[in-house]
């Protein structure tokens, strides 16, 4: 499965140069295969496992190896540039594009493809929930899972997709 490539050169840019800030401030030290992986995990679009950026990342450097991809990950979650998120299928996947706007997720049981939606109806009525129960959101993660309408893209998209890999 292709992950879309199509993020702007300046918009990778300004993640790195925010995640070298980060780098500065915890005092680590700066190394070459680490930005590797960050200037490929930005370029890259969606939800995004270990394995799917592995494989991106050795695609450019064949040296870098699972645990400093791993570890890198774990950085830029700390670093909160980086979103983990778990959907049904446990599997870990990385989003870093979520910073820009907020959104929740549907997922399809069967073929497991993620379609993101953003409602402002909804986002209001949560607060105003909140505020019924005086209580303040500081974050919320909406998890919607069901299976796709469209019998036919969804059975494509099963036999297309290896296990573990999203379209988006
Ligand atoms: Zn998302
Ligand atoms: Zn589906």
């Amino acid at each position: 499965m292709a992950i879309k490539k199509d993020v702007l050169p300046e918009v990778v840019k300004e993640k790195e140069r925010a995640f070298q800030k980060f780098i500065q401030t915890e005092g680590l030290k700066t190394t070459r295969q680490r930005n590797t992986i960050v200037n490929v995990f930005f370029s890259l679009k969606g939800h995004i496992s270990v394995e799917e950026l592995l494989r991106e990342v050795k695609a450019v450097n064949p040296r870098i190896g699972y645990a400093t991809v791993y570890r890198t990950l774990h950085l830029l979650v700390r670093s909160s540039l980086v979103e983990e998120r778990r959907f049904g299928d446990g599997l870990a996947r990385y989003e870093g594009h979520s910073q820009v706007e907020h959104h929740d997720h549907m997922i399809c049981q069967n073929c497991g493809r993620i379609f993101e939606f953003f409602n402002p109806e909804l986002e209001a009525l949560q607060e105003k929930l909140a505020a019924d129960h005086d209580f303040t959101i500081h974050r919320h993660r909406l998890e919607l899972y069901g299976v796709c309408n469209d019998v036919e893209s969804c059975s494509n998209h099963r036999k297309s997709a290896g296990k573990g890999k999203t379209e988006n």
